[in-house]
């Protein structure tokens, strides 16, 4: 049997990407490899968000040179993200690489692998650029992968991401994405409902919906127009879905009909992720994101007010070009107020192709932006760690992921050991259990904390002289209390 080793950078929508591969490769009689040694075929599953991510592919490309060398039929390719945006630089960097294949050629892979086993020569397999064609000729070169799936290679066998819109319109001026991943287009909701009813049928319990902009989401049906809480409604109603997410929101269409949909639907889990990016009014302006500090404070107290215990979490960029120290401090205050769940806090990475490298310089010294990295990361942490003292406890419904991350280092084989899952507002929850609980929803009460961590203990249930755990059917699910 071929095999396939295949190493994923970048967002859950990068994941999901590499699953669709890896089960089309399958197809076609692959079998995965644990490292690139052992491969016939080795992949890279790109990102291009930041520099840093692109350096990784690059050095881990060099790697390879001997390799291919000594085994000339190895296949190897770089596909996504950096795939689209290089093309052909990458050849010039790495001449031994076979195979550029942009995101939305990815369902070309198979074919494009025996084509470079068969005929040596390299292909390449991109989308039109922004500006290289008619809005729908661009859409078209887009095209959207059909959905094959793999549970190998999900998160875990009960979690799945299900993608309902592809590309990003919105043009943020440090964003790469809507070169490289083309326009927005939302997928119909009749495909993702087949695919979410072929996920529930292979016990998949949590399912987490994918777009840049997820609740601009809008599909035209003759006279209907879809929203997110239109599609979530009907989501809801497939047998065997315990949980449903979706991520990333755009502040300015957190709609209340959303925001309803998220409190009254049992199964939709009381969390969201909207990143705000930053909390100064002149950063967001020359950031292009459409709305105002104030706007975003309003969305959030709606938020809060109407879905009671919504964790919510945000992304901010510290260092953005010309961001003073008055700047920084106002998304200091933001941070202090908003009672985040948590932030994914990143340096301004410069990206040639947007509008941001065009018209600002990149002009925020490395040294002041890891110290601004570092002030919000501890301001985070801080407040993480006081709003989890409130759990303790509390009884919280959890689904159990799998071994904790010490019991995977630990190597534990036996039944007994440390798992791992999260509440329904996306809390993390580590406790003792049996391999037997995974993939199932169980009470757990809260004894300890610390800033990304609940600690707790499973509820149990005297029952004559034993103590057994308590497991909730899957019904019970859509009672969830957390
Ligand atoms: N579509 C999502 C949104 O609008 O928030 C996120 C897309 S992006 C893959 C994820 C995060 O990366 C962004 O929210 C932003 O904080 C960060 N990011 C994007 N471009 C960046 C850049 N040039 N430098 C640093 N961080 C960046
Ligand atoms: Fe990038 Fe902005 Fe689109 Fe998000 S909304 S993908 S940050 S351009």
């Amino acid at each position: 049997m071929p095999k396939l080793y295949i190493e994923t950078v970048g967002c859950q929508m990068n994941m999901l990407d590499s699953e669709l591969v890896v089960a089309s490769l399958r197809k076609d009689g692959y079998e995965l490899a644990a490292n690139a040694a052992d491969a016939d075929t080795i992949l890279f599953n790109t990102c291009s968000v930041r520099q840093h991510a692109e350096d990784k592919i690059y050095s881990a490309l060099g790697r390879l040179k001997n390799a291919k060398r000594e085994h000339p039929d190895k296949v190897i390719g770089v596909l996504g993200c950096m795939a689209q945006k290089d093309q052909d630089l990458i050849f010039r960097r790495a001449p031994y690489v076979d195979l550029v294949v942009g995101p939305g050629q990815l369902h070309q892979v198979p074919a494009l692998v025996r084509e470079a086993r068969t005929e040596r020569r390299q292909w390449m397999e991109v989308s039109l650029g922004r500006t290289d064609g008619s809005r729908d000729e661009i859409e078209r070169s887009h095209e959207s992968f059909d959905p094959l799936r793999d549970p190998a290679m999900r998160p875990t066998p009960y979690q799945a991401f299900v993608r309902i819109m592809i590309g990003c319109d919105k043009f943020c001026t440090y964003c790469i994405v809507p070169s490289v991943r083309g326009p927005e287009q939302s997928r119909p909701p009749a495909a993702i409902l087949a695919e979410a009813r072929q996920l529930a049928d292979e016990d998949c319990l949590e399912i987490t919906l994918l777009g840049q902009t997820v609740n601009s989401y809008r599909y035209r049906e003759g006279e209907r127009t879809w929203r997110l809480s239109d599609l979530i409604a009907a989501l809801h109603e497939i047998e065997g879905i315990a949980r449903i997410k979706f991520v990333t929101n755009y502040p300015k269409d957190m709609t209340d009909d959303l925001l309803a949909a998220v409190r009254d639907l049992p199964k939709c889990s009381k969390y969201l992720h909207v990143p705000v990016q930053s909390g100064s009014n002149a950063v967001l302006k020359r950031m292009k994101r459409g709305y105002t500090v104030e706007e975003y404070r309003e969305m959030l107290a709606r938020a809060y007010d109407s879905i009671p215990g919504v964790a919510v979490t945000s992304d901010f960029i510290v260092g953005f070009c010309g961001e003073t120290d008055e700047e920084f401090g106002e998304t200091i205050d933001l941070v202090r107020d908003s009672r985040l769940k948590n932030s994914f806090i990143f340096k301004y990475s410069e990206r040639p192709g947007t509008k941001g490298a065009e018209l600002y310089a990149d002009d925020v010294p490395e040294d002041v932006k890891r110290h601004r990295n570092n002030s919000l990361l501890s301001l985070q942490n801080k407040i993480c760690e006081e709003d989890n003292e409130a759990f303790f406890g509390r009884e919280v419904t959890v689904l159990v992921e799998g071994p904790s991350k010490t019991a995977e280092k630990h190597g534990d084989v036996g039944d007994r050991l440390q798992l791992t899952g999260r509440t329904n507002c996306d809390r993390i929850v580590v406790f003792e259990g049996s391999r037997r609980q995974i993939g199932r929803f169980l009470p757990v009460v809260v004894y300890d904390a610390n800033a990304h961590t609940l600690f707790g203990e499973v509820v149990t249930e005297h029952v004559g002289p034993e103590v057994f755990s308590l497991a909730l059917p899957l019904a019970a699910a859509e009672s969830q209390k957390e």
